[in-house]
This record gives C-alpha cells, sequence and structure tokens, in this order.
C-alpha cells in the first residue's frame, strides 16, 4: 500500500527498507513533521506513518481525508497527538505499536538514573582529561531505596523488576493493577502516598488530560527532599516551570528526562548551530543535576526492527481487510 512516512530520519529508512522486503508496500519517506501545513503532502496515500512529534489535529486529519487517507499508522506507542474522535469521523482507523521494546525504554530509566547518580558523564571527561579526584562525583546506594512507579503496564512493569533486582522497596500507582508486578511484591498505593514515600520517581503512564501536569507544583512539594524524578513517558507528564522551581529550592535531588513538554520544536534534529529560543529548556540544562536526553529511550536496534515491523504489519492487515489488532482507540487510551 503507498504510505508516506512522515518525521523520517535515515535510520527509519534503513529499518523500515529491510522490514518491506517482506511487506512489499510502496514507501515513501518525507523528512518533514506532519501536521496542518504539510498533510497536503499525503494526498493520494491511502496510508500516513506518523511519530510522537507529529501533530495529528482535528485540521491535520481533515486535511489527510480529503486527500483520501483512511489510515494513520503511528509507529510509537502512545497516540496523544491523534485526535481519536476525528479520525474515527473521517472513517480514517489509526494504529500504532503498542510495545515493540519496553525493555529499550526501562533499560534507558535506569541509564538516566545511574548517570545522574555516579555521575560517570563528568568521570568520563575527568579520566580522559587527567583528573583522577573523587570530589563532586558521591553518588548514593540504589539498594534499599523506595522506588515509585506510576503507570505499570509493559514499560512500568519492566521497570519494577529492575528496581526489584537492585533490592529496592516498590510502590506503584495505576488505575489498573498489574499481577506481575504485584507477584513481585509491588505495593500499589494512593497517588499522594506514593509521591511522599518515594526516594525515586518514575512515570511510565500515558499522557491523556488527567495525567497532563501530573507532577506539579503541589505533587513536588508533597515529595522527599532531594528525591529523584525520572520521566520517560510524555513531556507534559511535568509541568517543568514547577520542576525548576522544585529543583532551585533543593526539593529534587536528581532529574532525568527523556521527554520535555515543549519538544516538538526541538527534538530530533541537530539544534547545535542554531540559538535555541526555549528559555524554559534552557534554564533546565544548567542545572549540574539534571540530565536530558532527546526522546531517545527507545532507541535500540531490536526496537527499531520491531517498530518498522510491526508497523508494516499493521498496514498489511489493514489492506487485507484483517482486523486491526494494534488499533489506538479512544477508550484504551
Ligand atoms: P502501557 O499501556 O503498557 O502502560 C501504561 C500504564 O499506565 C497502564 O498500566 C495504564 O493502566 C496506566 N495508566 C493509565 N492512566 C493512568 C493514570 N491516570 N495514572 C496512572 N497510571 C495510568 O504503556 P507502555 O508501553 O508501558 O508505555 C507507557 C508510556 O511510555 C507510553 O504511553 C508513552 O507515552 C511512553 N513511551 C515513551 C518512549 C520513549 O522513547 N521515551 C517509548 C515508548 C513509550
Amino acid at each position: 500500500m503507498k504510505t508516506a512516512v512522515f518525521s523520517s530520519r535515515r535510520y527509519d529508512e534503513q529499518f523500515f527498507n529491510a522490514a518491506n522486503r517482506s511487506a512489499g508496500h510502496e514507501l515513501f519517506f518525507i523528512e518533514n513533521h506532519l501536521g496542518p501545513s504539510t498533510a497536503s503532502l499525503a494526498r493520494g496515500f491511502p496510508a500516513v506513518c506518523a511519530f510522537v512529534n507529529d501533530s495529528l489535529d482535528a485540521e491535520t486529519i481533515q486535511g489527510l481525508a480529503a486527500g483520501g487517507t483512511r489510515l494513520i499508522a503511528m509507529r510509537c506507542a502512545g497516540f496523544n497527538n491523534v485526535d481519536l474522535k476525528v479520525a474515527h469521523a473521517h472513517g480514517i482507523k489509526v494504529v500504532r505499536v503498542p510495545a515493540y521494546s519496553p525493555h529499550a525504554v526501562a533499560e534507558h530509566v535506569i541509564a538516566l538514573l545511574m548517570t545522574l547518580n555516579r555521575k560517570t558523564h563528568k568521570a568520563y571527561n575527568r579520566v580522559r582529561d587527567g583528573n583522577f579526584a573523587l570530589d563532586g562525583l558521591l553518588g548514593f546506594d540504589v539498594h534499599g531505596l523506595t522506588v515509585g512507579v506510576v503507570g505499570t503496564g509493559a514499560i512500568g512493569g519492566i521497570v519494577a523488576r529492575i528496581f526489584h533486582g537492585f533490592g529496592c522497596k516498590l510502590l506503584a500507582f495505576d488505575v489498573r493493577k498489574n499481577p506481575a508486578c504485584e507477584a513481585l511484591g509491588v505495593r500499589y498505593v494512593p497517588m499522594d502516598q506514593l509521591l511522599a514515600e518515594s526516594d525515586i520517581i518514575t512515570l511510565h503512564c500515558p499522557l491523556t488530560k488527567e495525567t497532563n501536569h501530573l507532577l506539579n507544583r503541589e505533587s513536588f512539594a508533597r515529595m522527599k527532599d532531594g528525591v529523584t524524578v525520572i520521566n520517560t513517558g510524555r513531556g507534559a507528564l511535568i509541568d517543568t516551570e514547577s520542576a525548576i522551581e522544585a529543583l532551585k529550592s533543593g526539593k529534587i535531588g536528581q532529574l532525568g528526562l527523556d521527554v520535555y513538554e515543549e519538544e516538538g520544536d526541538l527534538f530530533f534534529e541537530d539544534r547545535s548551530q542554531s540559538i535555541i529560543q526555549d528559555d524554559v529548556f534552557m534554564r533546565l540544562t544548567t542545572f549540574p543535576n539534571v540530565l536530558v536526553t532527546g526522546h531517545q529511550a527507545f532507541f535500540t536496534d531490536t526496537a527499531l526492527r520491531n517498530i518498522a515491523e510491526t508497523t508494516l504489519q499493521n498496514v498489511t492487515d489493514f489492506e487485507a481487510g484483517k482486523p486491526l489488532l494494534n488499533e489506538a482507540k479512544a477508550a484504551g487510551n
């Protein structure tokens, strides 16, 4: 099926072309983001493939529908950037890749945590510079700490298992319990209790109306002094300005972010030669105890292979009129 792949980068082409050898679709790679002003590029494409920072709002979807698009194939798990109701109203199906490698994201949580904790990024440079002093590199044992996991689905469930391996006490908050987590000894508690008792808080719930700015001024105030917060979910789960206040007051001891609420204008591009205009983001990067990665938690070869294969299988199923196993539905958000 003729498919326009938006926001595509070299690595997308590489993995999609490899997976397409058996799938046999007609793929057209477009570097631009998908949004109201670029929807017309998809004219004549029955399928479009989009990513996390594409904007599939009402106007974009109307544009896609006018151009004959009948399938939106998200090559990611989250679909907070798709107006499902408008897609449904236009008879456009939306599919996604619910789990391509939850391990990739869960393992990145540990990369963020342990870099912030043991300061390996500083040690790397120091040793190369012949500086073997340890001042400023003091870390803490993760063993024995209390970890609060918000959202214990595919990724949060693995995160819980990894922290269990570290010897941590585990608390969780979710709208539904994961039996595998309960079997591990994870204790489901109200959000306020999780905030108050956790030394490390890690976010793995989807971004919805209910979870937008889940961590805000009030929630930071409830946390332990020196708390570590890790967000690999979606940027807007955290109110960044409140996080900055909490960093300035010392409430947050370490902040690890793979996502940022205004990342759409920044991430996935080389902006090293431009003047970044986002002052909130730039303030974040001035703290020595903040580590930001550019939405790379998913970025492993296993994940990219699975993303390409599942996305193309979703397109194949749609073309063949088969049931869409990975359909994104508003209720499942
Ligand atoms: P999942 O659907 O398997 O799990 C999400 C969990 O969140 C579910 O258990 C659900 O019940 C729970 N949840 C829903 N609403 C909640 C609420 N209001 N409060 C608390 N919990 C709630 O999803 P997943 O595969 O584990 O992914 C989680 C999120 O991670 C995705 O929605 C996506 O936004 C993000 N993600 C980020 C990356 C990255 O590269 N940084 C990659 C993949 C996914």
